[in-house]
């Protein structure tokens, strides 16, 4: 083993869990410490602020600037009491991060001095120089202003000295240059749409809200490994390295107990993000040797994303404290499971869950496949949309790689739900009147009561599977921002909603009795999104041909697959709900092509330069020394003796001269190809040239290096291997 390979694989290995300090109040007390709640609103402002406050947080009534100073030194006083001295807007710009960028409460005095000063003003809009963010062209640096304004329905929290204030970022002009703005935008949308349509049902509705429960994978690698291998700290994965002789064959990694350093770290990572307020409930082990998750209680969406980017920044910091890094990236070992994170979708209102439990009433039953359905649609109108909405470079190793999920968006419901709707489609709208309401709303369709009692019949390949009281999209990356997905899901289901009713109305206005219409277009829905449901195995070939006959969208190149978000229908349905502009969305898939580009650039030339000054000087002086012995064999021994004795240490030596030589001509190939590419000024046109010829090299050369590995020399590899990679506490 190299010396640095020893010597830290060593370390690992002898590294004991880090204490936690563990507060004395129990987690219920601590919840929320540093968050400027509702609690502390009413500790902290005066009553008529707070009430007003209130209002622009769950009305959106808008925010005056007097009370937004008040609100501010409102904010300043609790902050100072916990010793802060800077604030930050907080943002989620198009990268996988959020953005900050710290100023100091020190104004001057206007006598020669300073003081510590926070206005409503600072509160409310700032104009950081934030011009290096993508944003697809949007803004040109000469007109480089772009604003961060703050999201009152997201409370602002404190992060070691400093206040962070929730924000979306636009552009001078108006675009969002964000995720949050749309996200926003989108929760409107859905708002008023899923309000019509429950006041079919209930006209006391007054407001829908989507909610969010994400469930994150990640894993833990020891630091000095993790700091030994430089693709992992470039890229976040390993490019190279061939797969331990054990690896998740057993299983007997998931749910199993969890290491005593690992222990210690989610223990930390737990009372962190419940004293930032993050609701934090589930731990567990994953599939994958050293992989687990972790997911909090459902909120409301827009609050579930903000604190899934801030338990990502706050796991990257605790996990330093033990020792570990996380590994966020969805595919960080081959032939290992990857890491995804479940969107747990659902609507409510101010009366409930609308996807839960069915009623005792024909109504609540109809309004609850009303929504079941309405999703449905708009999950097959927008397959395609959705999967573009998941997909990235680093997604793009998951997906369609028979592990959940594959590269085709269908939806699986469960045989309960799938034979009512079946039912209801193949009787006729009189019939299921009948069934359901011949004595006014007291009839229920009877099938749907039993359908919540078991759900125990999931399937795991489905993308996104009706699980009781809520949808699953599971094809989300682990890194993604979940805003990606929660706007495209929440935007198509509002736009759904909204030709739903249009269409009932239509028919009511014909004199149709209201609960018949519904029922009318439902039956017509539930025939024409037939498509979408899946209860079969995703990982099937026989699905893929079954589902291009379908006329499912099956593309499988993350650059085109982009093409989704620039569909007239995708356009259309985005522009109608408010939720982004033509203009938004063709910035948008700029930054995403780009992105996918310098991606894979990165990883070619980290790949090329491990496997120029790694791999190959180890494997030439691996060979070296087989050279010498052969010689050195041949001196001792008669010419028949050392042929026979020599035979198979020749064939290492071909083995590795022909591998290096493969690996040399294709890193100088990779680098030309490159340099064309780069020369290709559309940005979607350089994305498939390195999707489609730079990509494929990556896998080429890293065969050739990961054969290498399994016959060089251990002692002389100097990159820790898979099985001290995963295997290591
Ligand atoms: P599993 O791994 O079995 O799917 P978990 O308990 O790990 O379940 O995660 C389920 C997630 O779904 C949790 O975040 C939970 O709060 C969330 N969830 C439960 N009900 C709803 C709902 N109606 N809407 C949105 N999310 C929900
Ligand atoms: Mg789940």
């Amino acid at each position: 083993m190299s010396k640095l390979r020893f010597r830290v694989v060593e370390t690992a290995f002898k590294k004991k869990a880090a204490p936690v300090e563990i507060p004395s109040e129990r987690p219920s007390e601590y919840f929320a410490k540093y968050v400027f709640n509702r609690e502390k609103m009413f500790k902290y402002l005066p009553g008529k602020v707070y009430d007003k406050l209130v209002d622009v947080m769950d009305n959106g009534a808008p925010l005056d600037r007097s009370v937004a100073d008040e609100v501010a030194m409102g904010m300043k006083r609790w902050a100072e009491e916990l010793g802060v001295t800077h604030y930050t807007h907080w943002f989620q710009p198009l990268t996988e991060g959020t953005a900050e960028k710290h100023d100091a409460f020190l104004e001057h005095d206007g006598k020669g001095g300073m003081m510590e000063e926070f206005s409503g003003k600072l509160l409310v809009q700032q104009e950081p120089d934030a011009s290096s963010f993508p944003n697809g062209g949007i803004r040109n640096t000469f007109e480089a202003r772009g604003y961060s304004a703050w999201d009152p329905s997201s409370p602002v929290f404190v992060v070691d000295d400093t206040l962070c204030i929730p924000t979306v970022f636009i552009a001078y002009t108006g675009e969002s240059l964000d995720y949050k703005a749309p996200l926003l935008r989108a929760l409107r949308a859905v708002d008023k749409a899923a309000t019509e349509v429950c006041r079919y049902f209930n006209p006391d509705v007054r407001k829908a809200v989507a909610y969010l429960g994400w469930e994150q994978e990640y894993f833990l690698v020891d630091e000095g490994l993790y700091a030994a291998r430089p693709d992992l700290l470039l890229t976040g994965r390993t490019l190279l390295g061939h797969e331990a002789g054990k690896n998740q064959q057993l299983e007997d990694h998931y749910f199993g107990a969890i290491p005593e350093r690992v222990a210690a770290f989610m223990k930390d990572l737990e009372i962190r993000a419940l004293e930032l307020g993050i609701p934090v409930k589930t731990r567990h082990n994953e599939v994958a040797p050293n992989q687990f998750e972790l997911a909090p209680v459902y909120e409301e969406c827009n609050l579930a994303v903000d604190h899934n980017m801030l338990l990502m920044s706050l796991m990257r910091r605790v996990a330093r404290h033990h020792g570990f890094r996380v590994l966020l990236h969805e595919k960080p070992f081959k032939g290992v499971n990857g890491s995804g994170k479940h969107n747990n979708w659902s609507l409510g209102t101010d009366t409930g869950i609308l996807l839960h439990s069915p009623g005792k009433t024909a109504k609540d039953n109809l309004r609850f496949i009303t929504f079941v359905v309405n999703t449905l649609m708009a999950v097959y109108k927008h397959n395609g949309l959705l999967k573009a909405s998941i997909m990235s470079a680093t997604n793009a190793h998951r997906l369609g790689a028979n592990e959940a999920p594959p590269a085709i968006i269908s939806s699986f419901l469960g045989k309960q739900l799938s034979e009512v709707l079946d039912h209801l489609e193949e009787n006729g709208t009189d019939d299921i009147l009948t069934l359901c309401g011949k004595q006014g709303l007291k009839l229920d369709i009877p099938q749907i009561p039993e359908l919540l009692i078991d759900n125990t019949d999931r399937n795991r390949t489905s993308p996104f599977a009706f699980t009781g009281n809520r949808f699953e999209f599971r094809a989300v990356g682990s890194e993604a921002n979940c805003a990606c997905a929660m706007i495209a899901l929440n935007a198509a289901v509002a736009h759904q909603l909204s030709l739903f009713k249009t269409e009932v109305d239509a028919l009511v206005e014909t004199g149709e009795e209201t609960m018949k219409a519904i029922l009318t277009v439902l039956r017509r829905y539930i025939k024409e999104c037939k498509p979408i449901r899946f209860d079969g195995n995703g990982y099937s070939d026989e699905w893929k041909e079954e589902a291009a006959r379908r006329g499912l969208d099956c593309e499988t190149s993350c650059p085109i697959i982009f093409d989704n978000y620039l569909k007239p229908e995708t356009v259309a349905m985005f522009e109608s709900t408010g939720v982004m502009t033509h203009k938004e969305l063709k910035a948008r898939n700029e930054v995403k092509w780009e992105t996918y580009t310098k991606k894979i650039q990165i990883e070619a030339r980290v790949l090329g330069d491990l496997a120029m000054n790694h791999i190959i000087p180890v494997a030439t002086g691996y060979q070296s020394r087989l050279i010498d012995n052969v010689y050195k064999m041949k001196e001792l021994f008669a010419e028949e003796k050392s042929a026979r004795l020599t035979r198979e240490n020749l064939k290492l030596i071909e083995e590795i001269g022909e591998r290096v030589l493969f690996i040399t001509e294709h890193v100088d190939a990779m680098v030309e190809t490159r340099k064309v590419a780069n020369k290709i000024t559309d940005e979607r046109e350089k994305a498939i040239v390195y999707h489609d010829h730079i990509a494929p090299m990556l896998e080429e050369i890293r065969y050739h290096v990961d054969k290498l590995e399994l016959i060089v020399d251990n002692e002389k590899w100097t990159l820790p291997k898979y099985s001290e990679l995963l295997f290591i506490r």
